[in-house]
């Protein structure tokens, strides 16, 4: 199989690239702007493979997505590629509407094209996944409120309201044009390679600095946390085993406080680092409540059981197994991070990863 992955130098679109390089003999050609958000050292790993490519786009960029379509002949595509922090979306709304609506537009007028003209067997072989985020549905106030498949959207912030345009507009390209399509929503990823402006890794790396941990208003929010790699999984099966048309929702079993987990990054850091910043008598002295982020969702968990029942798929990792690799990750691979901290990561690929390889 020879899968388009947009968004493939971000967080999950890396984890899924190795899966898929790693554990398939598949081929993925990575399409990817290379934002802020993007590090082709996440994709160093499989780099050497052959059945690895990359192509610097813009999925905004018609000609530039039917020429990476006409050239590589994907069976799948893959759509990661999104702006994702909600803060920045709250800063800065525009980059939202521009590449996670018009990008999910432009990559699907794209994708219809391609589709139309293809054999009749690579035809009904095609799929267009679109990957979003249980974000879209807002959130829950009952302890024991889940997401499923059919909760109606109430997106609360311009990420998950981008978020959801996207996912309506997929749903129209199947319903309207016939486009094979699947659409999973997740809940918050969490492990290796995840950029120091969401909570787990910058609670990691500001502890090892001893710098203060800024936690929202009391950190009672409530996330459903999904270890990356049991998530990469996920897509996986989805693509190759999902049925056109649907949704399957995807979750760890994982509802933590947003204290809670801080608190736990510190007891692993405790246990892991015990030689700690001068002045830092425990990590846990460290956090600091900060004003909360405006229109802040309070929980959000998930009803992951249609793709258990339906395609088997269950997570491997609990939070605990899963938290202990991502900060033991980040102990072994300063180099990853500190060259994201100090911005050389973006120097660095103007000088590579340009080309279709
Ligand atoms: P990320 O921000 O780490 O990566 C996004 C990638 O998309 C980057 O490599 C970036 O360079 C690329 N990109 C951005 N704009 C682009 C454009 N216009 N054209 C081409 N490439 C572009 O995001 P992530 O955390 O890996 O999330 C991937 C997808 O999963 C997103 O669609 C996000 O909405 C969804 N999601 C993420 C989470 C989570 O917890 N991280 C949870 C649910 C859903």
């Amino acid at each position: 199989m020879k899968v388009l992955l947009t968004g493939g130098a971000g967080f999950i679109g890396s984890a899924l690239c190795r899966y898929i390089i790693q554990a398939t003999q598949d081929s993925v050609v990575v399409l990817d702007k290379l934002t802020y958000a993007g590090n082709l050292k996440s994709l160093a790993p499989v780099a050497a493979s052959d059945r690895y490519h990359f192509v610097q786009a813009d999925i905004c960029n018609a000609p530039a997505v039917q020429q990476v379509l006409n050239e590589f002949q994907p069976d799948v595509v893959m759509h990661l590629a999104a702006e994702s922090h909600v803060d920045r979306s709250i800063d800065g709304p525009a980059a939202f509407i521009q590449t996670n609506i018009v990008g999910t537009y432009t990559l699907l007028d794209a994708c219809r094209a391609y589709w139309l003209q293809l054999d009749t067997e690579k035809k009904q072989a095609f799929r267009f996944h679109h990957i979003s985020t249980d974000e879209v549905y807002g959130d829950l106030h009952g302890t024991y409120d889940l997401f499923t498949e059919t909760t109606p959207y109430e997106p609360s912030s311009p990420y998950s309201a981008s978020k959801a345009s996207s996912d309506h507009l997929v749903r129209a390209w199947h319903r309207t044009f016939g486009l094979p399509v699947l659409v999973t929503n997740c809940s918050n990823n969490y492990g290796p390679y995840h950029f120091p402006e969401k909570l787990i890794p910058l609670m990691i790396l500001n502890a090892l600095a001893g710098k203060p941990l800024p936690v929202y208003g009391k950190g009672e929010q409530i996330r459903d946390w999904l270890y990356v790699e049991d998530h990469a999984r996920a897509l996986y099966t989805v693509v190759t085993q999902g049925a056109v048309g649907q949704t399957y929702n995807i979750g760890g079993h994982n509802e933590k406080k947003n204290i809670d987990v801080v608190r736990s990054i510190c007891a692993l850091l405790e246990e892991l680092v015990p030689e700690k910043p001068a002045g830092v008598k425990q990590y846990s002295d460290l956090i600091s409540y900060v004003t909360d982020r405006p229109g802040h969702d309070f929980r959000y968990a998930i009803d992951a059981s249609k793709i258990e029942r339906e395609l088997g798929w269950t997570p491997e990792e609990s939070f605990d197994t899963g938290l202990r690799k991502t900060v033991q990750w980040y102990l072994q691979n300063k180099g990853w991070w500190q060259a994201v901290l100090n911005g050389s990561y973006q120097l660095e690929r103007l000088g590579q990863g340009m080309t279709n390889k």
